[in-house]
């Protein structure tokens, strides 16, 4: 492969929603050509009309279109594209899909398939971190093989204690036990599910940190060595171990704690040898002012849009130009804070029914405006959200001088939102901000269910 990628000049986006809208604007501000993938579901989708070209890869069910490796590669084929941006979801983290691209000589915008592999084992990529002086969950060295090695690990470090899948993704592959004699039917089950879900029953052992927050840091490598970090992004406000508000900075670290988090970040990418765009996930306790890396992932994520706009930088566009081969334009001591963003998630859920989705056809629609709102969003009025996806329809994302000023302007652009069709997490998001909790930043991963916003909700 040539040091840089002159030859790249269209680019297959192998994803739907919002991602693929957000990646095709970044390919026209590179001056790059874009083309579309839809299954038969997505026929009248806003990026299959904002693409320059846009192609039919199957049936509505994702394992035939957007999970369907030959169909992705046939289409970038034959539309005459040079390289495949994969969005999140989906196949973003598939090493197989990256590496089947590579032969065929499409450059994958994403870090190499070994970097994928490696982080995409959360084990391999706990001890990598462990070696490269980074902080992580204490709990078991690999993969437990049996209940009796569970509960030698158990031992050491206690409970509660967490079983994860060694392949979950997506807040799924988790379980909770509480004490010891849970233990025998939570492994059992654990085992089952992860094998159903991921095709890969192995389980590993992690102390469950209390009432932990969620703090993760964007990273960013090229070819040449270089990388940087963009600073942290608090997503403490979850649903099911699933993000629903993300904030940056996050509102509880110190500058010295920043300073470290990002160092250590740094440290990791380095020695990873890690190109592209990149997160790392850590819990953060509170009590103890310590931080414990949990995962990577190795894509561009949901809630990217509030570091671009505390920081001032194109994340996706950086993640294209240096999977392209272009070396990272900025150094670190050129990336700077400024200002405070929060980012809503708005799904198509009902979250007085356990957030079951709601899909359905948008009647009526209005998205708010105004000084430091932006929407990230795919929907339109005369849309139907279609039931075989994710249920995220749009991304709300504020920015203000202060954290005050940006909390006060989410608050006003709720008010300009109007939707007519189905339930959204709207109404929740306006509790949310109106509790004194999470006006002063107390928040952790089970705000949600013991602040009492669900119970608001219901009266
Ligand atoms: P982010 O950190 O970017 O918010 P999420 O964990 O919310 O990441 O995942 C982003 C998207 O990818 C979501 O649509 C989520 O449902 C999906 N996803 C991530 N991992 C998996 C997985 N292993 N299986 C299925 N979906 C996944
Ligand atoms: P996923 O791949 O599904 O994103 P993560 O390992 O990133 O899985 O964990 C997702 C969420 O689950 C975290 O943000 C946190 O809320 C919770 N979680 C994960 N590990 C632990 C742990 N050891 N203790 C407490 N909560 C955890
Ligand atoms: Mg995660």
């Amino acid at each position: 492969m040539s040091e840089k990628e002159t030859r790249v000049r269209r680019v297959l986006v192998a994803n739907r929603g919002e991602i693929a809208l957000r990646v095709i604007r970044a390919l026209k501000e590179l001056g790059l050509e874009s083309v579309a993938v839809y299954s038969e579901a997505d026929r009248d989708s806003l990026h299959v009309q904002l693409a320059d070209y846009a192609i039919c890869i199957g049936p509505p069910a994702v394992q035939k279109s957007y999970l369907n490796v030959p169909q992705l590669i046939s289409a970038a084929l034959v539309t005459g594209s040079q390289a495949i941006h994969p969005g999140y979801g989906f196949l973003a983290e598939n090493a197989d899909f990256a590496r089947i691209a590579r032969q065929h000589k499409l450059v994958f915008l994403g870090p190499s398939p070994e970097s994928i592999e490696l982080m995409g084992d959360k084990i391999r990529a706990k001890q990598i971190m462990r070696d490269a002086g980074v902080p992580v969950v204490p709990g078991s060295d690999g993969p437990v093989d049996s209940l009796g090695e569970v509960r030698v690990v158990a031992r050491e470090i206690g409970y509660p204690l967490l079983l994860k899948a060694v392949a979950g993704g997506g807040g799924r592959g988790m379980r909770v036990v509480e004490a010891p004699e849970d233990l025998q039917r939570a492994y059992d089950m654990a085992r089952s599910e992860a094998q159903a879900a991921f095709s890969d029953s192995r389980l590993y052992v992690e102390r469950y940190i209390a009432r932990p927050r969620h703090i993760e840091v964007q990273v960013m490598g090229d070819r040449h060595g270089n990388a940087v970090h963009f600073f942290e992004r608090e997503c403490s406000i979850q649903r099911r171990h699933q993000k629903l508000i993300e904030e940056a900075p996050s509102p509880v670290l110190t500058q010295e704690e920043r300073a470290y988090l990002g160092e250590v970040s740094l440290r990791a990418v380095q020695s990873l040898g890690y190109e592209t765009a990149g997160t790392l996930e850590f819990l953060f306790d509170e009590r103890r002012r310590a931080f414990y890396f949990i995962e990577m992932n190795t894509r561009i994520q949901v809630e990217h849009p509030i570091t671009e706009m505390i920081t001032g930088v194109d994340l996706v566009k950086l993640q294209i130009l240096t999977a392209l081969g272009h070396p990272l334009p900025l150094r670190q001591e050129e990336v700077r804070i400024h200002g405070h963003a929060i980012e809503l998630r708005i799904n198509a859920e009902d979250p007085t029914q356990d957030f079951q989705p709601r899909p359905g056809r948008i009647e009526a629609l209005h998205l708010p405006g105004g000084p430091g709102i932006r929407i990230d969003t795919h929907i339109f009025a005369g849309y139907t959200v279609p039931p075989y996806y994710d249920s995220l329809i749009a991304k709300l994302i504020a920015w203000g001088n202060t954290r005050q000023e940006t909390l006060r302007r989410l608050a006003r652009a709720l008010d300009e939102w109007y939707l007519e069709g189905f339930p959204t997490t709207v109404p929740l998001h306006r509790k949310i901000l109106e509790h004194p909790d999470f006006r002063a930043g107390r928040i952790h991963t089970h705000f949600l269910e013991q602040s009492g916003v669900l119970d608001a909700l219901l009266d």
